[in-house]
């Protein structure tokens, strides 16, 4: 048996089969090979296997989302045909005497790097297709099926790192877990774990073991604890299966909680919604009685494409959404694009620091066509449903002055055309210190306040929420970060709007019965945390609470 330590970005347990998904370039070795021509016969060999793939592939996306879409796969084709690139390969295979994944791997990096140094915008967008087949053709070598799991039993998914592109393609019924070695757990991969619901861990720490030699074997993940067992000891199954059997029923406790409302016994009422990254999510939504959504991250759609999703396609997903929530709040943020969220055709340039880069509302206001495009789709879908739009990142007046011309442009163009469109509410992100200094001023301007705990600590304690090394300092229970909330909620309600929390904070049970007392109206959380959190609110004086904890001096 194998036990490692990762930590936890969601509780629970899953016994299952391990799925290494070993397309992390470092997993690549280079090795000495004698026989260069085999090398080069198996690099063959996986091209024609590649171009069988990419033809499924192009045949699948035609029917499902259309020619201009599945083009992408034929242009991968005629890539793999690509004399430069063949060349190169078979040059480094016989030159260096080296295997056919490291050849293959270090042209792709050549050429990636090659289209990122032009001039032209085409070009460089060149380099993720680059990228995308040589990690095709790497996977292929490398003997590794494609991606998640796409046939057979949900599998528990080990990884080097995950990035949030990524996460967001793996068919969700098919994982049952993930570990990851890398990764911090304020991440968005993380967040995504936790929406599906599932146990996962990051910065697993497998030491040097090469992970590819536990593929396959059973494995149980131990979420709550930030363990993870390989080939598991008899007894250490039994008792992990015990306390997945009891996570199975309180999990049926919580099912008695459905169609009840979120009230507390002193009769104080909160919204609670849940947080989504899409449209795949809403099933759960729908299964843990959610009373709406209170953040749709946006910026998902844009991750999981590999060009601009058009207006006609954000709007279908948008006027889903609504249509399928039924009149119940859902609050769509816009384009939440840049720091660990990288869209290669964006084309944004490196920065430095890129969390406090050109990023979120930053892109929209600098590249309005963009934004346009996302706000004509909004505007269009709210006809369908209570839609409500939220921008994030904002700092000041300027921008959501700004945003609003642009907001007036759109439906200026929409009275022109004659295209129908909702009046959705408008409110804004409170992710940024200089958000909250100002929210009196900013609480005159929208209709609802959304407190993104997950960047307001990081930049409120000037930490990184990427980097791993720094998890321990991340401490969002920080009396910084409560008391800028209570500041925001306070701000808030002084103008007559609510204010909410759909950062990861919302949904620490541990804080439930404070964010009452602080006034919170509304809590959007994952999915999986909306009963938990209704259990709290049920049980709850608040009244009684806050007066206790003033007594103590908490
Ligand atoms: C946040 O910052 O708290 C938030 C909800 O947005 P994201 O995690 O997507 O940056
Ligand atoms: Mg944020």
């Amino acid at each position: 048996m194998y036990e490692f330590n990762g930590k936890s970005v969601f509780g629970g347990i899953a016994i299952g089969t391990v799925k290494v998904l070993a397309k992390n370039k470092s997993l690549v070795k280079r090795l000495h090979i004698e026989d260069s021509e085999n090398e080069i016969r198996r690099y063959h060999e996986a091209g024609l296997q590649a171009k069988e793939e990419l033809q499924q592939l192009y045949e699948k996306a035609l029917k499902e989302v259309g020619e201009t879409n599945a083009a992408i796969f034929e242009i991968h084709q005629m890539m793999l045909e690509d004399d430069d690139y063949n060349d190169s390969v078979e040059n480094i295979i016989t030159g260096q005497s080296v295997n056919a994944e490291y050849a293959v791997a270090t042209t792709g990096e050549n050429f990636a790097q090659m289209f990122l140094d032009m001039d032209d915008d085409y070009m460089r967008g060149r380099a993720a297709d680059v990228k995308d087949i040589s990690e095709r053709l790497i996977r292929i070598l490398s003997g590794e099926s494609s991606g998640g799991s796409e046939s057979g039993e949900a599998a528990i998914i080990l990884a080097v790192d995950l990035a949030p592109s990524e996460t967001v393609q793996l068919d969700k019924d098919k994982v049952l877990s993930f570990v990851t070695l890398q990764g911090s757990t304020n991440s968005h991969t993380a967040i995504l774990a936790r929406t599906m619901g599932i146990p996962a861990l990051v910065s697993t720490d497998i030491g040097e073991m090469d992970i590819t030699s536990l593929d396959g074997k059973k494995a149980v993940v131990d979420g709550t604890n930030g363990k993870f067992y390989v080939e598991p000891e008899p007894d250490v199954l039994e008792e992990l299966q015990a306390r997945q059997a009891k996570e199975t029923e309180v999990k049926e406790l919580y099912e008695t909680l459905k169609g009840k409302e979120n009230v507390t016994l002193d009769g104080k009422k909160i919204m609670l919604y849940a947080n989504i990254g899409n449209i795949k999510d809403l099933a759960h939504v729908m299964k843990n009685d959610a009373g709406g959504i209170g953040l749709f991250r946006s910026e998902f759609i844009y991750l999981e494409k590999q060009d601009y999703p058009t207006e006609e396609e954000q709007f279908q997903i948008y006027k889903t959404v609504a249509q399928t929530m039924a009149g119940k709040r859902v609050i769509i943020r816009t384009l939440d694009i840049g720091a660990d969220k990288q869209c290669d055709y964006f084309h944004m340039d490196r920065e430095e620091n890129p969390a406090m880069g050109v990023r979120a509302i930053r892109i929209c206001l600098t590249r309005p066509e963009i934004f346009k495009t996302q706000l004509r789709a909004l505007l269009r879908a709210s006809v369908y449903g209570k839609i409500a739009i939220m921008y994030p990142m904002i700092t000041g007046l300027k921008e959501i002055a700004r945003i609003k011309e642009l907001v007036k442009e759109v439906q200026g163009e929409l009275d022109t055309e004659g295209v129908p469109y909702g009046t959705p509410e408008q409110g804004i992100m409170i992710e940024t210190p200089a958000a909250v200094m100002i929210s009196d001023l900013l609480a005159k301007e929208v209709d609802f306040f959304s407190i993104g705990t997950n960047d307001l600590t990081q930049y409120t304690l000037a930490i990184d929420r990427q980097n791993e090394k720094l998890d321990d300092f991340y401490d969002s229970h920080h009396p910084a970060v409560l008391r800028m909330i209570q500041m925001v909620v306070d701000n808030a309600h002084a103008a007559g709007i609510w204010a909410g929390i759909c950062g990861e904070l919302g949904a620490d049970l541990s804080l439930t019965r404070d964010f009452l007392a602080m006034g919170v109206d509304e809590l959007s959380v994952s999915p999986a945390k909306i009963l938990p959190i209704r259990k709290i609110i049920l049980e709850t004086n608040v009244e009684e609470y806050a007066k206790l904890k003033e007594e103590s001096g908490s």
